[in-house]
């Protein structure tokens, strides 16, 4: 059983790029007491990031709410006979994007949907070669492991081959939707297919290696528990130390409205305040100086909590938010986030908010 002092021996072992225990984690989550553990991460996030907050100008484009995986933690997926199942053409989404490109100067594409049985290779191809031919400047950010997995076994394809193709047509990076908790029993109460954190960390790991950029997340508030969550972070750092391709990771509290498992009961309501601060500085804690970007996630948490997470180690905000449809399809309204209010969001709290592209370059920064 580990002791409070324990905190000063964790803090060494990080600033010694040690990887801590399964033990010492699950201490963090806990039985730290949560400022002390706020501490220790604003100081790596310090020693990274200084007093700069990064975020991005960012659309999410949810092309499609059709899904035949159907997990029991979702409230978006249609099974394509509800009336307001949809897919848009490549014609609806050129123009789904053009206000937001011409007047709000969006550098990120986040483009993800359901697994819809119904496309195959060829409608993304010619989509992602149409938007970065229409918008130069976008940086697509597409797809879950899931979709990626799905088109290999239909098109009979390699993961490689998949992602080289579509690579090819103006893919650029790939976001870390689908991690959810890695574990296996967890992950089938949930909703999730047999087997599909090992193909999540298959394709994260085939992308890394041949060169293309990927994030990582993990969904907690469900029904995991802290040697889960510490297990799952473990797994992320690992993968993390072989090419270094994760660049940003984001720990979101599950949003249960409208979902199976609300409706079972097995979930009643969403964790908030101190659980997303603790998550946040245990994530930048864990994944130390391997991992440089911990993500606010303030989408599922506002802008209040958004800021509050940058003094537990946060140190990006994440994107701008236009029409998500996620998130509202569990009943909570998200509404619009502008870089304006990011930008006024980070100054409040004295840091310097630096506008990125998809890749994480600096675009500007705000002094
Ligand atoms: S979480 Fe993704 S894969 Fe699961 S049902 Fe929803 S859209 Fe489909």
């Amino acid at each position: 059983m580990l002791v409070s002092s324990d905190i000063k021996e964790i803090s060494r072992k990080v600033e010694n790029r040690e990887t801590l225990t399964e033990d010492e984690i699950t201490y963090l989550y806990d039985f730290a007491d949560l400022p002390s553990v706020g501490k220790l991460a604003r100081s790596i996030s310090d020693k990274i990031s200084g007093n700069r907050v990064s975020f991005v100008s960012n659309i999410i484009l949810n092309y499609t709410n059709i899904c035949n995986v159907r997990c029991s933690f979702c409230a978006f997926y249609r099974t394509g006979s509800e009336p307001d199942a949809y897919l848009m053409s490549k014609e609806q989404v050129i123009e789904e994007i053009r206000p937001f490109y011409e007047k709000y100067g969006v550098r990120q594409l986040l483009i993800q949907g359901g697994v819809n049985p119904s496309l195959d290779l060829d409608y993304f191809t010619s989509l992602f070669t149409e938007i970065r031919k229409v918008y130069p400047k976008l940086g697509i950010n597409g797809l879950s492991t899931s979709e990626i997995a799905f088109f290999a076994r239909k098109a009979k394809m390699s993961i490689e081959d998949i992602l080289d193709i579509l690579r090819k047509s103006g893919l650029e990076t790939i976001p870390g939707a689908g991690a959810e908790i890695f574990d296996p029993i967890v992950r089938r109460k949930i909703g999730r297919p047999l087997n599909s954190q090992l193909e999540w960390l298959n394709v994260m790991e085939t992308a890394h290696r041949m060169g293309i950029r990927t994030s990582a997340t993990m969904m907690y508030g469900h029904l995991e528990n802290s040697l889960d969550r510490a297990r799952h972070l473990l797994a992320i750092l690992n993968l993390q130390k072989k090419y270094h391709g994760f660049l940003s990771f984001t720990p979101w509290n599950f949003e249960p409205g409208n979902t199976k498992l609300e409706k079972e009961g097995l979930v009643k309501y969403r964790v908030g305040g101190e659980e997303v601060l603790r998550n946040i500085a245990v994530s930048r804690i864990v994944l130390g100086y391997e991992l440089p970007l911990i993500q606010s996630s303030w989408l599922t948490g506002g802008v209040s909590l958004g800021q509050l997470a940058i003094r537990f180690g946060a140190n990006d905000w994440g994107g701008t938010i236009y029409d998500e449809r996620v998130i509202p399809a569990t009943g909570k309204e998200v509404g619009n986030l502008r870089k304006e209010i990011i930008i006024q969001a980070i100054k409040q709290i004295g840091m310097v908010p630096v506008e990125r592209d998809n890749l994480y370059n600096t675009v500007q920064v705000y002094d």
